[in-house]
């Protein structure tokens, strides 16, 4: 059976590991990127290396005309997209008071319209075929309260709102719809914070450490594939026990 995946933002971070579990998976994969070409090329090179079948994709996900074009390609190069993770993200850290719409808006675009606009592309051709899993990629900021962090917290609960109404509204069809909650993951997106509030974050984490983009690509494979097949509308954090 054709698999094909489409994983927003997958040039660099946990989007790249779920790329790469995937491809082991047996899925063909549609890489995409907004900047970082030179990643996204490597990924390809790699994957292509290992025999998978895909393409790379330049889409800022808060575009619809860039989105849909993004996935029409997909299906020409690699066949209907089975499977989306929503992955591409943006994050940093302000006062409320200092938030600017320009800001907001960013944050709300990628994190936000960006799922909108991919569900909205795929979904055509899941409906029709009567199958196909969605997979958001929120954060325990989406689930909890984060000072600093209100413009990402807001666009991370809102994912949340997204999958579980999606969810019912999708399940007659027998589209998936479900989230990941990471917790602190070390990726480029946490380099701002620096290494020592990085050591102290781990040092917080129960489970003794930082997350890798892999432990999150596990989460993300477990949901995507048969073994989840009864669960749609959940949240899976992965977080080492940061929150509870
Ligand atoms: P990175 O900053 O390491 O990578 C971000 C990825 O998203 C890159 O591939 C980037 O592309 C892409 N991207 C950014 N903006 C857009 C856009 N407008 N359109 C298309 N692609 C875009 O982030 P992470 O890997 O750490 O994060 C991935 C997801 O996981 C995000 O949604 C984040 O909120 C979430 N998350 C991360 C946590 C962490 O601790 N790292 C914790 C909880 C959630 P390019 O390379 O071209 O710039």
């Amino acid at each position: 059976m054709n698999k094909t995946a489409i994983i927003t933002g997958s040039s660099r971070g946990i989007g790249r590991a779920v790329a790469k579990r995937l491809a082991r998976e047996g899925y063909n994969i549609c890489i995409n990127f907004v900047e970082r070409q030179d990643k996204a090329e490597e990924l390809l090179k790699e994957l292509k290396g290992g025999g998978c079948s895909a393409v790379m994709c330049r889409a800022d996900v808060g575009n619809r005309d860039q989105v849909n074009a993004m996935v029409g390609e997909a299906v020409k190069s690699l066949g209907p997209v089975t499977l989306l993770v929503n992955n591409a993200g943006v994050a940093g850290q302000a006062l409320f008071q200092d938030v600017t719409d320009e800001l907001w808006d960013k944050y709300f675009s990628t994190n936000l319209n960006g799922a909108r606009n991919t569900i909205q592309a795929v979904l055509p051709g899941m409906l029709e075929r009567k199958s196909g899993c969605i997979i958001n990629i929120s954060s325990i900021w989406g689930l909890h309260g984060a000072s600093c962090e209100v413009t990402y917290s807001c666009t991370k609960h809102a994912l949340i709102g997204l999958t579980r109404s999606l969810a019912m509204e999708l399940a007659p069809s027998n589209i998936r719809v479900n989230c990941v909650a990471p917790g602190v993951i070390n990726t480029d997106m946490v380099q701002v914070l620096g290494k020592d509030v990085l050591k102290e974050l781990a040092e917080q984490t129960p489970l003794s450490r930082l997350g890798t983009p892999e432990d999150i690509a596990n989460a993300v494979n477990f949901l995507a594939s048969e073994e989840a097949s009864f669960i749609t509308g959940q949240v899976l954090v992965s977080d080492g026990g940061f929150v509870n």
